[in-house]
């Protein structure tokens, strides 16, 4: 007998995973998240997972601090669970060049409710003690409700909380084509283990955006980019724990981890993404691009030269799925009605997470109100438009990722 479902969701990462939550939370019926490896098997299983507010666009600023809300509340509102989440704070660093711009961004946020201060060098000395130079920082924005969370870990308890909301999560199932009817209406997914009928499928493939909808016919500008991330240990004078650190001077950002004595550090140089670009997201295997590793180490010691001869413990690397203005594709595709898209979240699919779920399960059952709306600004078509996302303020360096 064919089997059928009210929705499929096809990924199973944190975003695909959230949104088959919030679907049979709202008890919409039969929920099937399907994910072609194991849960959190791309962006979401290697993520550094910084849960920040810092935005220059409103509509992300805001949507961070709907996100970062739930997070504080994770175990409550879902199911007991738990995201690893450290509220553990988050400087925001710049140069002379950006003063303006941090000042303008800090205060929008306030506007908005955002918990966040303009401080300085002295205070980030307060709280971090010798571990960074901090003598070319001109201004400092401080969030004491930000912090980082486990992407692999909250991606599995949402889908365990959905599991105990009803819905079905079936891994090492790939959805190898969606089926339209005459009428090119969503009719069915594909999988190796044949066919599942439904009329509403929810992609949320993340950086295997284009090639997942290759076979319809519909072009997801979303590059996959491999993204590296170096660990070292700092040595016993500098082992206190230290909140995360976006550098918008070295473009790059540095968090510690809770259990050792560990930082990592990140980049957030666009000018790199291009060279680690892939033409599918299959062909990511791990691995690393050596020069771009050294460079994160140069810019580690450049910012805290007392880690300087430490070691290096780890280096290794995830995969992004990458738009052209770094946001994320959400939307219901008219082109075959029945199908919805929540892809191409670039570096911030995960401290998004949350309310994304929650937005994008009400879009599909069109409860649409003031929240739902603003996913507009997420649009498929703003690439054809040629209106991709702009930002009113704009940093020196660090541009879009920002
Ligand atoms: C090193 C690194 C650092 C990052 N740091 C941060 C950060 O500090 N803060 C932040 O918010 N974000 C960060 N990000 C970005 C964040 O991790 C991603 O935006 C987020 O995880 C995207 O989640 P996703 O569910 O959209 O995609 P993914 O996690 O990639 O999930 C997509 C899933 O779809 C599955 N899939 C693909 N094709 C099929 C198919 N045909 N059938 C079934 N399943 C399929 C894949 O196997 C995969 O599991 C970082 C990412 C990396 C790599």
């Amino acid at each position: 007998m064919t089997e059928t479902a009210d929705i499929v969701v096809v990924g199973g990462g944190c975003i695909g995973a959230s949104i088959a939550l919030h679907l049979a939370e709202k008890g919409v019926g039969k929920v099937i998240l399907l994910e072609q490896k194991e849960l959190a098997h791309g962006a979401s299983g290697k993520g550094i997972g910084i849960i920040r507010t810092h935005y220059t666009h409103p509509v992300l600023a805001k949507l961070a601090q709907q996100s970062q809300q739930l997070f504080h509340q994770f175990a409550e509102r879902f199911g007991g669970y738990d995201a690893g989440f450290n509220p553990c704070g988050y400087f925001v660093l710049v140069g002379e060049a950006d003063v303006a711009t941090l000042t303008q961004v800090v205060q929008m946020h306030q506007q908005m409710g955002i918990e966040v201060q303009l401080t300085d060098a002295q205070q980030v000395k307060a709280v971090c003690g010798e571990l960074l130079d901090l003598s070319d920082v001109a201004a400092v924005a401080y969030e004491p409700n930000s912090g980082y969370g486990s992407p692999p870990k909250t991606t599995v308890a949402l889908a365990k909380r959905a599991m105990d909301l009803g819905a079905e999560v079936r891994t090492q199932t790939p959805v190898l084509e969606i089926k339209l009817d005459v009428e090119g209406r969503v009719e069915a997914v594909v999988t190796p283990n044949g066919e599942i009928k439904t009329r509403t499928v929810v992609d949320c493939v993340g950086p295997w955006a284009r090639q997942f909808a290759e076979h319809l016919g519909l072009e997801f500008p979303v590059t996959p980019i491999v993204e590296h991330v170096v660990v070292v240990e700092r040595p016993t004078e500098r082992a206190a724990f230290h909140p995360v650190i976006s550098d918008l001077i070295n473009l790059c950002y540095l968090r510690s981890d809770g259990e050792q004595a560990y930082t990592r550090i990140g980049n957030s140089d666009p000018k790199y993404h291009a060279q680690f670009a892939l033409q599918k997201a299959d062909e990511f295997h791990g691995q690393l691009f050596p020069h771009i590793c050294e460079e994160l180490h140069r810019k580690l010691i450049r910012r805290c030269p007392g880690l300087a001869t430490v070691p290096v413990v780890e280096t290794y690397s995830g995969i992004w799925g990458v738009t052209p203005d770094y946001q994320p594709i959400i939307d219901r595709l008219n082109y075959a009605p029945g199908l919805y898209c929540a892809v191409g979240f670039s570096g911030h699919g995960y401290k998004l997470s949350p309310i994304i779920g929650d937005l994008v399960s009400r879009l599909i059952l069109g409860r649409v109100n003031d929240q739902v709306e603003m996913l507009n600004l997420f649009r498929y078509s703003r690439f054809q438009e040629n209106d991709w996302i702009k930002s009113p303020f704009s940093y020196a360096q660090a541009q879009g990722l920002r």
